[in-house]
C-alpha cells in the first residue's frame, strides 16, 4: 500500500527528517520524506499496511525530544512500487494555511558540550559547535522551508569531514543544517573598538581573560550583541553606567556554571531546571548570604537576573578564568533595538566598549534573551523572546479569523493568530522612534511569512497618538482589512482568559499607564469581560490620583506623593521642602509644586497602581527617581519582601473604588514608628487585599466563578500572594499568566484574542 502522510508542528530544524529516514528504514518501508514551504514535513510511504500501521505509532510515540507535533494527516494512494529505497530529498516549496513554525533557538546540547572538550574530536574547542538537537534556528532563518540555503549558513559550504557526517543517516548531525567545523564553520575574531585587529590564537578565551582584568566588551552572539564585562569589579561597571546611561537598571549576567550561581544566589530546583532548559533564559534568582558580586550589577533588589552560558562560545569565555559570572546586557542604544550587524555595532557600541568579539555569521532577526522568575513553583515569564519565539501558545478555542496584534509602546510584541495557534514575535522594545517601529514591522512580516498567513484584521491600542496605531492603521489600510482598537488593560485581561480558556473573567490589572475608554490616564482597574465581546465593563479601579505635572511624575515619584499626600489633608510643605534634594531641581521646583498644589493647576489624573507604589516608594524613602520601568515598584517589592502587615487597614470601598489616599497618608503618618520593610509590606497588603475584596464582590454580582491578575504590577510575587489567599478564600478560582508575560509583551497576545475571537 501507499500512503501519504502531512505532519505539521515544530517539525523543521529538529531533526525530524532524519527520524522519519530510520524509522522509515527500521520498518522496511521505502518512499520520500521532504520538508514543506509552510514549515511542515510530507512523507510518502510504501510498503506493508502492518509495518505502515508500526510506523505511524513511532511517529508520535518516539519523536525527536525537540519536535512537537500539531497534526497528522494520512492519506492513501493509488499505485505501488514506485520507489526503491527510502530516501530525504529536496524540499518542496508547496505551502498551505497548516499552523506549523521553525523552532526557537536552542542551547547546545550536552553530546555537543561534551565534543567541545574531547581533544579528540574534529570540533574540539569550535565555539559554534552544533547538531540537529541544539545550535540557532529562528535568528539564521531567512526564509523557509528549513534548509541551509534559506539561512545565513548559506555562505559557509560544508567541508568534506561536515559533509560526509550531514549525508550519514547514523550521525546526529544527519541533514543538521547549522552543521560546520573550524576550517568550514563561522570564525570568531577579536577587535579593538574602532574594529582594528587583534591578534590572539585563541580569541575566545583571551576575550574571557581581558573581561576578567576589567575591560568591557561587545561580544555576538545568535540574536545580537551582549555588553560584557566583569561582576566583581567597580570600575568596568561604573564606567558602563555612565556610558549607557543607566544609573540603576539591573544587568543581566551569565554564570559560569550552576554551581558558581550558587555561590551568590539562592537556586531551587524548579529555578536549576529552568536556568538548564534549552530555552536558557534569564531567571531572576533571591541573592544569597555570600553574596560578593559587585553592588553596582543589581543595586537595591533582592534578586539577580542570571543565565547559564549557552553557546560553545560562551562556555570557552570562562575557560582560563576565576570569575563566577559576567555582566551579559543586551546591547542596545537608548530607545533602539539590539544591535546585530558588525558595522551597525562598530558605530553604536565603539564609544562603550574596549573590544569587540565578532564572529562573521550574519544573524537574519534578533532575539534578545528571555527573562523568567519563579512565583513558588510557578515559572512566570517578564520577557518571552530567544528560546521560545516563535513557537505558538497552543489555544483551546479556535480563532475565527486570522489576526495580527501590534501590542502597545512600551516593552513590545506581535502576535499572529491563526486558528488555535499564537504566534508571538520576539521581544520588539519600546516602540518609538523609526528604529522601533522598523523592527516591529519586520518582525510582523516575518511572522507572516514563516505562518504562511495574512492577516484578515489589524488590532491595535485604543491610544490615538501611539506610533503602533499609526501603524496598525497603515496596514488595514493597505490590506483593506477591518482595524480593531483594544483598550490596553482589556487586552491584558482578554491575553490572561485566553490563556486558560474562559469565556468570561472578572481581571485585576495593576499597571503603569494605558488608555482608557474616556480618554483618562488608567492603570489599576477591575475589568469584567467575555470572550465573545469587543466590549468590556470597568466594574472597579483605583481612586484617581494627581500627577504633579503630568506625566514627568511617573519619573520622579516624590511629585506623585506629594499630590496624593495633599489631597488626603496632609500638610505637604515641611516633608517636600526637607526632601527636595530628590528633585532634579531641588527647592525651586518644590515650591514651584507647592504653588501648583494651592491653585489646583498643573496635574492630570490617574488610576494607575504602579504610580501608588511610587508613592510609597517615595515616602518610604526607597526611590526617589524612576530611571528604568518600573524601577520604585520593584525596589519596594524587594524592600517589602520579609515584612508583615503592621498597619492592617481596613480597604475602604467606595462604590466600585479602591480608596488608596487613606493607605498613603496611613504610612506617612506611621513612618517613625515602623520599619520600612513592614511599611513596604503593609502597602502590597492593603493594595492586595482592597483589590481582591472589590473584584470577588463584582464576580459574586455577576455570576463570574474566575478572577484574574495581569498587567506589569502582576510579576510581583507580593501583591499575587496576598491577591490569591483573598480570592481562594471566596470560593473563587485566581488566575494569573503561565504561557505570556502579565506585562505588556502580552498586550499584542490579548488584542489579537479580542480581534480573532469577539463577533464583530
Ligand atoms: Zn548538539
Ligand atoms: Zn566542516
Ligand atoms: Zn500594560
Amino acid at each position: 500500500m501507499r500512503v501519504k502522510i502531512n505532519v505539521t508542528g515544530i517539525v523543521q530544524g529538529v531533526g525530524f527528517r532524519p527520524f522519519i529516514y530510520r524509522l522509515a528504514v527500521e520498518n522496511g518501508l521505502v518512499g520520500y520524506v521532504r520538508n514543506r514551504g509552510d514549515a511542515g514535513v510530507e512523507v510518502v510511504l510504501e510498503g506493508n499496511a502492518q509495518k505502515i500501521k508500526n510506523f505511524m505509532r513511532d511517529l508520535t510515540d518516539k519523536k525527536p525530544p525537540l519536535a512537537q507535533i500539531y497534526s497528522v494527516k494520512s492519506t492513501a494512494l493509488s499505485g505501488n512500487n514506485e520507489y526503491d529505497k527510502f530516501a530525504i530529498i529536496k524540499s518542496s516549496e508547496e505551502a498551505e494555511l497548516a499552523g506549523s513554525i521553525i523552532p526557537p533557538d536552542i542551547a547546545i546540547c550536552n553530546e555537543c558540550l561534551a565534543e567541545l572538550r574531547d581533544p579528540k574530536n574534529p570540533r574540539f574547542e569550535y565555539f559554534f559547535i552544533t547538531c540537529t538537537n541544539c545550535g540557532p534556528r529562528f535568528t539564521i532563518i531567512e526564509r523557509l522551508p528549513y534548509d541551509r540555503e534559506n539561512t545565513t549558513m548559506r555562505e559557509f559550504p560544508l567541508c568534506g569531514f561536515c559533509q560526509k557526517e550531514y549525508s550519514d543517516p547514523a550521525n546526529r548531525r544527519f541533514h543538521a543544517q547549522t552543521v560546520a567545523c573550524p576550517p568550514c564553520g563561522p570564525k570568531v575574531y577579536l577587535t579593538t573598538k574602532t574594529g582594528e585587529p587583534v591578534s590572539a590564537k585563541d580569541p575566545v578565551r583571551k576575550a574571557g581573560r581581558l573581561l576578567s582584568e576589567g575591560s568591557v566588551l561587545a561580544i555576538k552572539g545568535y540574536g545580537g550583541f551582549h555588553i560584557a564585562s566583569s561582576v566583581m569589579l567597580g570600575y568596568p561597571l561604573e564606567r558602563l553606567r555612565a556610558t549607557k546611561h543607566r544609573s540603576q537598571k539591573p544587568f543581566a549576567i551569565m554564570a559560569k556554571s550552576l554551581e558558581a550561581a550558587k555561590g551568590f544566589a539562592e537556586v531551587t530546583s524548579k529555578e536549576q531546571e529552568l536556568l538548564n532548559s534549552p530555552a536558557r533564559p534569564i531567571v531572576l534568582l533571591n541573592k544569597s548570604a555570600n553574596y560578593n558580586l559587585s553592588p553596582l550589577v543589581a543595586p537595591n533588589l533582592h534578586n539577580i537576573g542570571v543565565m547559564l552560558p549557552y553557546t560553545g562560545l560562551h562556555y570557552m569565555l570562562f575557560d582560563q578564568v576565576d570569575d563566577p559570572a559576567f555582566v551579559m546586557t543586551s546591547a542596545n542604544p537608548p530607545n533602539q533595538p539590539i544591535v546585530k550587524d558588525n558595522e551597525a555595532a562598530l558605530k553604536t557600541l565603539g564609544g562603550t566598549v574596549d573590544y569587540f568579539l565578532f564572529h562573521n555569521r550574519k544573524i537574519a532577526h534578533r532575539c534578545d534573551d528571555s527573562v523568567m522568575r519563579l512565583h513558588g513553583n510557578r515559572p512566570v515569564f517578564l520577557r518571552r523572546s530567544r528560546g521560545y519565539a516563535p513557537a505558538p501558545i497552543r489555544l483551546k478555542a479556535r480563532s475565527k479569523r486570522c489576526v495580527v496584534g501590534l501590542g502597545g509602546e512600551l516593552n513590545n510584541t506581535a502576535c499572529v493568530l491563526l486558528d488555535d495557534k499564537a504566534f508571538i514575535s520576539q521581544h520588539i522594545g519600546d516602540v518609538e522612534n523609526v528604529e522601533t517601529r522598523a523592527f516591529l514591522q519586520e518582525a510582523t512580516n516575518h511572522l507572516y511569512d514563516l505562518t504562511n498567513c495574512h492577516s484578515e484584521v489589524v488590532v491595535c491600542d485604543l491610544h490615538p497618538k501611539f506610533t503602533t496605531t499609526a501603524l496598525a492603521k497603515e496596514m488595514a489600510e493597505a490590506d483593506g482589512s477591518p482595524l480593531i482598537q483594544v483598550q490596553h488593560h482589556h487586552a491584558h485581561a482578554a491575553a490572561l482568559m485566553a490563556e486558560h480558556n474562559l469565556e468570561e473573567a472578572v481581571t485585576i490589572v495593576c499597571d503603569g499607564y494605558g488608555y482608557g475608554t474616556d480618554g483618562g490616564a488608567w492603570g489599576g482597574e477591575v475589568l469584567f469581560c467575555t470572550r465573545e465581546s469587543t466590549e468590556f465593563m470597568r466594574v472597579g479601579h483605583l481612586e484617581p490620583q494627581p500627577l504633579l505635572g503630568g506625566d514627568v511624575a511617573s519619573r520622579y515619584p516624590l511629585r506623585v506623593a506629594a499630590g496624593m499626600l495633599d489631597k488626603a489633608g496632609v500638610a505637604v510643605e515641611p516633608w517636600l521642602m526637607q526632601n527636595s534634594v530628590h528633585l532634579p531641581f531641588g527647592e525651586t521646583e518644590a515650591k514651584l509644586l507647592l504653588d501648583q498644589l494651592e491653585k489646583g493647576i498643573g496635574t492630570i489624573e490617574t488610576t494607575s497602581c504602579g504610580r501608588v507604589l511610587d508613592a510609597v516608594s517615595a515616602v518610604l524613602e526607597v526611590c526617589f527617581e524612576r530611571s528604568y520601568e518600573g524601577e520604585p515598584a520593584m525596589k519596594l517589592e524587594s524592600a517589602a519582601l520579609t515584612g508583615k502587615d503592621v498597619l492592617n487597614q481596613n480597604p475602604v470601598l467606595h462604590g466600585d473604588m479602591l480608596h488608596t489616599s487613606i493607605l498613603l497618608r496611613a504610612i506617612f503618618e506611621s513612618r517613625q514608628n515602623f520599619s520600612i520593610t513592614d511599611l513596604a509590606y503593609s502597602a502590597h497588603s492593603y493594595l492586595a487585599r482592597g483589590l481582591a475584596a472589590l473584584a470577588t464582590e463584582k464576580a459574586q454580582e455577576l455570576g463570574v466563578k474566575a478572577i484574574g491578575f495581569s498587567g506589569g504590577a502582576a510579576c510581583n510575587q507580593i501583591l499575587a500572594k496576598i491577591m490569591r489567599e483573598a480570592v481562594e478564600a471566596a470560593g473563587l478560582r485566581f488566575l494569573v499568566h503561565d504561557a505570556v508575560p502579565a506585562g505588556d509583551g502580552g498586550v499584542s497576545f490579548g488584542q489579537a484574542v479580542v480581534g480573532g475571537f469577539s463577533r464583530f
